[in-house]
């Protein structure tokens, strides 16, 4: 896995800027950042900063020496595991060499440096260093994965829920009308009142299946696209269809506006007007009647926007982000719903990212209507291959 990995910090602590230098000309490399101290104030100054890989204390420094600076390092909670190497001049004596190892020395370096020696050892930490970067990032990776299992586990329990909660109304108003028209046996004209509610549910209900069907499908990757080379203006045709007896049995002012020249999609026909149709039936269904829908396709660069636009109850800015998942309604609209559930626009919007696009609603509020725009990416060339042959929308 290519991961970006912050850069390994080394401290370098000298009193002399020339040794700072030579040390700094010896390390130099990518992936190492290379602090520099000219003394034990500092030194602890950039450590409150940084996180460091390896400490390089020289030991002899005016005022804070280093086997000093490096009891401070272990006193401290934060500095405590910093690996680190004294520079010494001359060959160290066993007493010298006692009081690093217990102020916390991981190794000594004598003066004057060898190159080699000193590269290698500092290979050695800088590999550690990555190692335990890489553990860390891993793990966090193991955790936000175990996060967002949990977190699917917990909707799916409160999916269950919801579901067997929402799918019990529609079944008990079946089991009444069942009930009743067996009571109304010798009322014919009852019996038909009753029989046409019961198969309004029942379709109610089926539709409802369908969506959840397809909602799981689209989640297993399990629904192909019947993607074809198409006119927007063919497929909304077919939402306009779908959708006209319940914007008229409304009594709403209904409004098109497409552009003069064809839009070119590649797209499933039933499945953008299905959306389409989604669209305007919630625009019908949740506005007062005799109220505005409007219907409009703006081709903007390599994108077309489907905006699906009404006067009617609105929705509160809170609920936009929300809506688009399963079973949202918004609270007050349920006089609207007619025995909705709130599963549309959450297929709505799979279908359309299916397709490559996507969908943005706006609303003012209660009351201010609401405006659904789909972005669908257009066809890769503006014409139809067989364009030479003759328009294909005669
Ligand atoms: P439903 O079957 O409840 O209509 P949808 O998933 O289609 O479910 O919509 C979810 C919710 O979004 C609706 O219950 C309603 O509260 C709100 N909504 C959808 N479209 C509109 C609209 N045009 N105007 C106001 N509210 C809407």
């Amino acid at each position: 896995m290519n991961r970006e990995l912050s850069p390994v910090h080394f401290l370098l602590v000298d009193d002399l800027a020339e040794n700072l230098l030579s040390l700094e000309a010896l390390l130099a490399r990518d992936g190492i950042v290379l602090l520099k101290a000219r003394s034990g104030d500092d030194a602890l100054e950039l450590l409150l900063r940084h996180d460091v890989a390896l400490a390089l204390l020289d030991v002899q420094m005016p005022e804070m020496n280093g086997f000093e600076l490096a009891e401070f390092m272990r006193g401290n909670e934060r500095t405590r595991h910093i690996p680190i190497i004294f520079v010494t001049a001359g060959t160290a004596d066993n007493q010298r060499r006692f009081r690093g190892y217990e102020a916390g020395a991981v190794d000594f370096i004598q003066k004057p440096i060898e190159p080699d020696i000193l590269r290698s050892k500092a290979e050695v930490f800088f590999d550690l260093y990555r190692q335990r970067q890489l553990l860390a990032a891993h793990r966090d990776e193991l955790e936000a994965a175990a996060q967002s299992l949990r977190e699917a586990d917990r909707r799916k329990d409160e999916f269950l829920a919801v579901l067997g909660h929402e799918l019990r109304n529609p079944v008990s108003a079946l089991f009444a009308g069942f009930h009743l028209m067996r009571k109304k046996r010798d009322d014919p004209a009852r019996t038909e009142i009753i029989h046409e509610q019961m198969g309004r549910q029942l379709t109610h209900l089926s539709r409802l299946i369908e969506d959840l069907l397809d909602l799981s499908r689209i989640s297993e990757g399990k629904i192909s696209l019947r993607t074809e080379r198409i006119e927007l203006d063919t497929i909304l045709r077919s939402a306009i269809e779908a959708s006209q007896p319940n914007l008229d049995a409304a009594g709403h002012d209904f409004t098109v506006r497409l552009p003069d020249e064809p839009i070119w999609l590649e797209a499933d026909h039933t499945r953008i007007a299905q959306v389409v149709s989604n669209l305007l039936n919630n625009a019908a269904k949740y506005t007062p009647a005799g109220g505005k829908v409007a219907l409009a396709a703006v081709p903007r660069d390599a994108q077309v926007d489907i905006v699906v636009e009404d006067n009617g109850v609105g929705i509160p800015p809170t609920m936009q982000s929300r809506i688009f998942q399963i079973f949202t309604q918004v609270e007050g609209h349920r006089d609207f719903a007619a025995g909705g559930m709130g599963v549309g626009l959450a297929l709505v919007n799979q279908l359309v990212a299916l397709h490559g696009g996507s969908i943005a609603v706006a609303s003012e509020g209660d009351g201010k209507g609401s405006v659904f725009t789909v972005t669908l990416p257009l066809a890769q060339s503006a014409q139809p291959a067989d364009a030479t042959v003759g328009d294909a929308r005669a």
